[in-house]
């Protein structure tokens, strides 16, 4: 309570990154009353330590124009290294580096020139349940130093890798769902000015290595002739190393960064898996990495976020517009989100497991050989699919004959990744039906992770 009465509102939008501010800057255009609330002090919004690309697909996906004034650079698609740099997939696709900053402020104040509120140092400490259902957020003012409560007909986490309130829920809530440290990577990341200019300022690079990355990859994504983007991410795995002293040690001290300079620098966590797979309850949905939304293979998670923000203001407004915000009316976010996008994420994280598993020999022997060829790598990335026709598959037992049980792994990748891919376009149409599939999908996991390590 800030004044004497309980402050109410239609939504409650918890984290004001690209997911949270897109869906409090729909909601309010609706007409809804809505509360954004970040953590982050006025100056820091739209801040974010993130590689800031994205594909054009997603802009396109959302129905948004990206306004060059957003853009720092234009890439033509992504080169990805072998550990050894011997072998080099060059994986075309049009994408934009974000100026990150300016393009999430500019969300913010979509949002507050839509009529929402926007409460900076605003920490959401736990929501408010009352039996089945969400009713409110516990805020606390960080500035003040102290805690009040805001009720709300639904309350929105995005509030990122954290999920602050998701994670707080009752375990009785779906959405509450545990998600393993395994399938988070942690980032290093810093903006560096170059001393000479840069080869290839329209290509990203991705470079694989379980000696310098474990479970992660480092990268270089130009912003411009002389700035770029680096960083390295690693698997929170037993014993993970800490991804900045790698960058110190294996990055930093190559040539082309000598003289460079350092413009900004962070750590970060990135989810790296399937979708949380009831992102809703009764007065609540997760969005964005709260709702695990990123790609697990490369996390990238900015599109997919603004998709799950899109497809679940739809639903919010449905629900409100019925003047029953049960999950069953808000249960349109997840089924549209897992035919969208979340299928494809569900086969990719079958492949992501399997590429955490591998040693550096393989990777460089399956890239050299050609086990796995730049068009799967496309077809995986865009469809969710790892394609092994009957021809290149007795082509590839041939070249793969040294290695036979990396290929067999490869099929049963390819097998699984197909299998959760259709059992989440088979996403329950209500929630009566989703123990079922829950239980379903979570035994195939089951199956082929015991398969994959036996
Ligand atoms: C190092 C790194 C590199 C990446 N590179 C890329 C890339 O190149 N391309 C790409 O597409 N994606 C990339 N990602 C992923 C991408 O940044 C995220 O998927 C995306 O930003 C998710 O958006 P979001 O709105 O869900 O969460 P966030 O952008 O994390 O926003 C969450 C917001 O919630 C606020 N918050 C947190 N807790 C609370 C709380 N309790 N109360 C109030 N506010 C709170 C935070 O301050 C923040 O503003 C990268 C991530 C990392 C870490």
């Amino acid at each position: 309570m800030r004044g004497s009465l309980p402050e109410k509102f239609d939504i409650v939008v918890a984290g004001a990154g690209v997911a949270g501010a897109m869906i409090a800057k729909r909601l309010a255009a609706s007409g809804y009353s809505v509360l954004l609330v970040d953590r982050k002090p006025e100056r820091l919004l739209g801040k974010k330590v993130c590689g800031d690309a994205i594909g054009l697909h997603h802009f396109k996906n959302i129905g948004m124009e990206i306004h060059e004034n957003f853009i720092r650079n234009r890439v033509r698609g992504v080169k990805i290294y072998s550990p050894n740099t011997r072998t080099v997939f060059s994986i075309q696709g049009d994408g934009v580096v974000l100026e990150r900053e300016r393009f999430g402020r500019f969300l913010i104040k979509s949002a507050v020139n839509s009529g929402a509120e926007v409460r900076t140092s605003t920490y959401a400490t736990k929501p408010l349940v009352n039996g089945d259902s969400v009713i409110g957020v516990e805020l606390f003012d960080l500035k003040r130093r102290h805690v009040y409560r805001v009720y709300a007909r639904i309350v929105v986490d995005s509030t990122g890798a954290v999920a602050t309130l998701r994670r707080r829920l009752p375990r009785k809530f779906w959405a509450s769902e545990e998600v393993s440290i395994e399938d988070y990577n942690i980032a290093y990341r810093e903006i560096r000015v170059l001393d000479s200019e840069i080869e290839e300022i329209d290509f990203m690079s991705i470079y694989l290595s379980n000696t310098i990355a474990p479970g992660g990859y480092w990268w270089i994504i130009p912003r411009s002739k002389y700035e770029i983007n680096i960083g390295l991410g690693v698997q929170m795995r037993e014993k993970y190393p800490n991804p900045k002293i790698n960058f110190y040690r294996y990055i930093v001290t190559k040539s082309i960064f000598n003289r460079s300079r350092i413009l900004h620098s962070g750590s970060a966590l990135v989810p790296t898996r399937r979708p949380i797979a009831a992102p809703v309850a009764n007065g609540f949905v997760a969005v964005g990495d709260a709702a695990m939304t990123a790609n697990p293979i490369h996390g990238g998670g900015i599109g997919p976020a603004m998709m799950s923000a899109l497809l679940a203001s739809r639903a919010i407004e449905h629900a409100l517009d019925e003047g029953d915000p049960s999950i069953e009316n808000l249960w349109s976010y997840p089924l549209n989100y897992m035919r969208s996008y979340g299928a494809k994420q569900a086969a990719l994280d079958i492949f992501r497991l399997f590429l955490q598993k591998l040693e550096d020999d393989d990777l460089n022997y399956g890239m050299e050989k050609r086990l796995i060829t730049e068009e799967d790598v496309y077809i995986a990335s865009t469809d969710g699919e790892l394609r092994i026709s009957t021809i290149d598959k007795a082509m590839r037992v041939l070249r793969g004959l040294t290695r036979p049980s990396l290929l067999f792994k490869l099929k049963l990748v390819a097998e699984y990744m197909y299998a959760l891919k259709m059992h989440y376009y088979n996403y329950p149409s209500s929630p009566r039906e989703f123990p079922r599939w829950y239980n379903k999908g979570e035994n195939l996991l089951a199956k082929y992770l015991s398969k994959l390590y036996s």
